[in-house]
């Protein structure tokens, strides 16, 4: 079996659940190789779920065979990222699922590297830094940080993704509301 790749903005994918061991071939590249994405890409093309090897997301060619993205351009736009940081996370990084459109975390002008679902622990040593940075991007969140975290239950209906700064390091919270 290959090593996985490593994705500059998403660097556990197994971890995460976006990539699953599978032994059916790829459609893109016709391959069995191990690993398989676990979700479908935005396509046209609607039968691309759990389909498409690592590989082909790393490498373009899924994106250019289908015309794919795997994750939203608009927010890495909106925040006025470089095109091809745009790109990469957009076409040749492999997604997650959430129930409304996924908001990539950005932050020091780069998008920042996805950690999967937040645990108990991560919400509970969040930084005077991560704090801020929710309160600036969710002010809607009545009692701030402190009551969205004695309220916080991993895999329930309120989620928190975990980004991390490749340049600084700071954990940005990203919100999901089924
Ligand atoms: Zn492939
Ligand atoms: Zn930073």
């Amino acid at each position: 079996m290959p090593p996985l790749l490593r994705f500059r903005y998403h660097p556990d994918p197994l971890a995460t659940g976006a990539i699953v061991a599978s032994n059916k071939p790829c459609v893109c590249c016709g391959q069995a190789r191990g690993f398989l994405y676990a979700l479908a890409p935005y396509s046209v093309h609607d039968d691309l779920a759990e389909a498409i090897c690592p590989w082909c997301i790393a490498d373009g060619a899924a994106e250019a065979k289908y015309a794919a993205s795997f994750v939203d351009d608009y927010p890495l736009l909106q925040a006025g990222l470089p095109l091809a940081v745009v790109n990469e996370v957009c076409g040749r990084t492999p997604g997650y699922p959430s129930w409304q459109q996924e908001v990539w975390q950005h932050h020091c002008g780069d998008a920042c590297a996805f950690h999967g679902e937040a645990g108990l622990a991560d919400v509970e040593s969040a930084s005077a830094a991560s704090i801020a940075l929710f309160a600036q991007d969710y002010p809607f969140w009545r009692g701030g940080w402190a009551a969205f975290a004695a309220s916080y239950v991993p895999g329930g209906s309120v989620a928190l993704y975990r980004f991390v700064c490749l340049h600084c390091g700071v954990t940005r919270f990203g919100l999901d509301l089924a």
